[in-house]
């Protein structure tokens, strides 16, 4: 299809129209079903249009939509109370978009910074990683240090070195008493799906502590019980000082939010940041409403055990076609299979696509496929039933 004419050119001309989603599939304006293992993107956890959230957002848009943060909002003191009892003591600040969730944590530096020093320009940095994606934002863009994100918006903000992820001496020669926080994806998405080792996250822990740094971890997209953990850190037992989220937190009712662990959760004070929509009444009552659904028809625990199946058998494609497949990486229900030659995966997602299985191209030639959490074990192997054809395709 063509761009449409009033619509900016800032995304690839769309292959269809979406127009209906139900569970793990989506339906084009043509009637075409897809299997749909690319989520939007790491959001629908629950499903599209799961009977519970539909009528969780329904009750919730008749009672009460939006009020602003002026006020006290019920649905929104018991996300907080959720989300606080799955990461340990501390608070919770809620906000529209893993972006915005990214830009909060940078600015929770930035004061934990001024804290320590009593001055703002003297521990101000923030220690990224190569090959992360934190979002379009300035700060975002900042932590992000790759050409295609920041061309064209220079100069960036100011302070932002990046190591080597499961690299620790990498880390360890950037981070000073200069350094605010270290900032890394538990398993970085966009640029490949690598997930950050558990050695590597507990060593990074211990020289934050050491050097006065807070530890703050993007869970925006391996978050929410993707991984087979509500966290994705969580398979580590490494404790954050702060952790940022999205996606799937809504499952397409867009929200976010940010976790701070006592005492730096103080440090956000009346005035110091906010947001008119952030966790209103309506993105509340979604967001428990996917909490409740996760909660109640077991997906972690459904994440955990159907996993190893499709892994084992994604495996098994990896091994009948080495001269496509260079490899897999992923935890859970987000995986990445590395592609070859250079640009096979732009071929192979756009072929899976005139298949009926939507997946997404990532960093690194790979193919991500990030099913929500109610996938079954019969849809996971219908992806690899798809693929195996397209593979053999390809041949
Ligand atoms: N952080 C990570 C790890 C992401 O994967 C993304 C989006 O893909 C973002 C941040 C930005 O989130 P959003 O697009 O909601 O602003």
């Amino acid at each position: 299809m063509e761009h449409h004419n009033s619509l900016m050119k800032n995304y690839g001309a769309p292959a269809f129209n979406a127009v209906r989603g139900d569970g793990v599939y989506l339906y084009d304006d043509n009637g075409n079903k897809y299997l749909d293992f690319g989520s939007g993107i790491a959001v629908t956890s629950v499903g599209h249009s799961h009977p519970k959230w539909v009528a969780a957002i329904q009750q919730q848009a008749a009672t009460l939509t939006h009020c602003s943060n002026l006020y006290g909002i019920p649905g929104q003191q018991k996300l907080a109370d959720r989300l606080v009892a799955q990461s340990g003591p501390g608070r919770v600040l809620f906000c529209n978009s893993g972006a915005e969730s990214n830009e909060a944590l940078i600015k929770l530096a930035r004061l934990h910074g001024k804290n320590v020093t009593g001055e703002e320009s003297k521990r101000y940095k923030v220690v990224a990683a190569k090959n992360a994606f934190h979002g379009r934002t300035f700060g975002g863009m900042a932590a992000t240090p790759q050409e295609k994100i920041q061309g064209g918006f220079r100069p960036m903000l100011d302070g932002f070195t990046f190591g080597e992820l499961n690299n620790i001496e990498s880390f360890d020669k950037l981070i000073d008493d200069s350094t605010a926080a270290v900032f890394i994806e538990s398993i970085q998405g966009e640029g490949g799906v690598f997930p950050a080792e558990a050695n590597f996250l507990l060593e990074l822990r211990a020289l934050c502590t050491e050097r006065g740094a807070l530890l703050m971890l993007d869970e925006v997209q391996c978050g929410i019980g993707r991984s087979g953990h509500f966290f994705a850190f969580q398979k580590s037992g490494v404790k954050p000082d702060a952790i940022g989220m999205a996606k799937g937190l809504g499952a397409g009712f867009p929200i976010g939010a940010i976790w701070v662990s006592e005492p730096y959760a103080e440090l956000f004070q009346p005035g110091s940041h906010g947001t008119t929509f952030g966790g209103s009444p309506l993105a509340s009552a979604a967001a428990n409403a996917v909490l409740d659904i996760i909660e109640e028809e077991q997906l972690i625990e459904s994440v955990v055990a159907n996993s190893p199946a499709w892994h084992q058998s994604l495996q098994a494609l990896a091994e009948k076609y080495p001269e496509q497949i260079a490899g897999m990486r992923g935890a859970g229900y987000m995986v990445g299979l590395v592609m070859k030659p250079e640009g096979h995966n732009l071929k192979i997602a756009a072929a899976a696509r005139d298949k009926g299985l939507l997946i997404v191209p990532a960093g690194h030639n790979v193919i991500r496929l990030l099913p929500a959490l109610i996938a079954t074990p019969e849809q996971l192997a219908e992806s690899v039933t798809i693929l195996d054809t397209l593979f053999a395709a390809h041949s």
